[in-house]
């Protein structure tokens, strides 16, 4: 890999995977040589997926764009980008909450190392989709086929039940 090889991190929680986030992925993966997306273990959350799980659904996901690699990582996500030689860490915005959130995040990520962040903006039609929307309308016995793919809730279905 030289140089001129831009690298991107698209980090993320992913429980579950959903069709905003393979729309990142694919619009992320025409814009650089190669995107890394990293599965971010946060110990503190009880997740409704594995980290493994999670990382097994963006792969089939992802699946076709040759360029993109699926990871996990724990502790900072800057540090985790200058593991993997990422210049650039891609994020997606659907709102103003997250641009608020996610603009203090940006400052703070190049103040740590200079890792600069690249902003994509949702999808108008898969803008109201979020994990945690998905996870709770799935808790309540409700239809999420329209904001995951197939795989995703037939994992998130075996996931439920188990609980
Ligand atoms: P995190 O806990 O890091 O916010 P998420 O899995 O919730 O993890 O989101 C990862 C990234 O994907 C964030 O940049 C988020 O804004 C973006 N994202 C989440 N849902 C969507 C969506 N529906 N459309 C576009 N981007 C999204």
């Amino acid at each position: 890999m030289g140089s001129s090889c831009r690298t991107a991190l698209y980090p993320g929680t992913f429980d579950p995977p959903t069709f905003g986030h393979v729309d990142i992925i694919r619009r992320g993966a025409a814009m650089f040589d190669e995107l890394v997306v990293a599965v971010g273990e946060n110990p503190a959350k009880k997740p409704l997926l594995t980290v493994a799980a999670r990382m097994e659904l963006l792969r089939e996901l992802a699946g076709g764009l040759g360029t993109v690699r699926v990871e996990s990582y724990e502790g900072l996500t800057v540090d985790y980008a200058a593991r993997c030689g990422a210049t650039v860490l891609l994020r997606g915005l659907r709102s103003v909450t997250d641009f608020d959130y996610e603009s203090r995040l940006a400052l703070t990520n190049r103040a740590l190392t200079g890792v600069e962040t690249v902003f994509v903006p949702a999808d108008a039609q898969y803008a109201f989709i979020s994990g945690s929307l998905v996870r709770d309308v799935a808790r309540l016995g409700g239809d999420i086929t329209s904001m995951v793919p197939a795989c995703v809730a037939e994992a998130v279905r075996a996931a439920m039940k188990r609980r």
